[in-house]
């Protein structure tokens, strides 16, 4: 069990087998701890995905057992993955969903970046 009580990492998962280079992605970034993509079904002008290269199944499994080279990697990954999109100046809004209640249908910890707009406020 994950530390949120979610299912074990599934090595099998879609994000998993596109690190390993199984399946394609479009990518924007990638550095030893992180690989930012474009969402196959984007929600935004700009819909990019940022995932560590480690097994983690949540943000919150991801804070927990990820050690602090890892997890500063990942942060700064996000930055330059927002950098590279020109997305620095206008901003931009990051999200990471948990669980099934909280619409995570991919069980490896990645970060949505949505931007190219002005976004309206967040409803749940
Ligand atoms: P979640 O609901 O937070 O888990 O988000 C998963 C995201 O992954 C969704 O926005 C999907 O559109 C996206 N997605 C699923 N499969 C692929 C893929 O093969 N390439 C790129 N994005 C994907």
């Amino acid at each position: 069990m994950s530390v949120t009580g979610l299912p074990p990492y599934d090595p099998q998962n879609i994000f998993a087998r596109i690190l390993r280079g199984e399946i394609p992605c479009k990518r924007v970034h990638e550095d030893g701890f992180a690989l930012a993509f474009h969402d196959i079904n984007p929600q935004a002008p700009v819909h990019v995905l940022v995932i560590p290269k480690g097994a983690y199944v949540s943000a919150v499994d991801f804070g927990a057992t990820a050690n602090d080279a890892e997890i500063a990697g990942f942060w700064r990954a996000v930055a330059a993955t927002a950098k590279a999109l020109g997305l620095e100046e206008g901003g931009y809004r990051i999200l990471s969903n948990i669980g099934p209640d909280g619409g995570q249908e991919v069980p490896h910890f990645h970060v949505h970046i949505f931007g190219g707009k002005r976004l309206g406020r967040m409803v749940a």
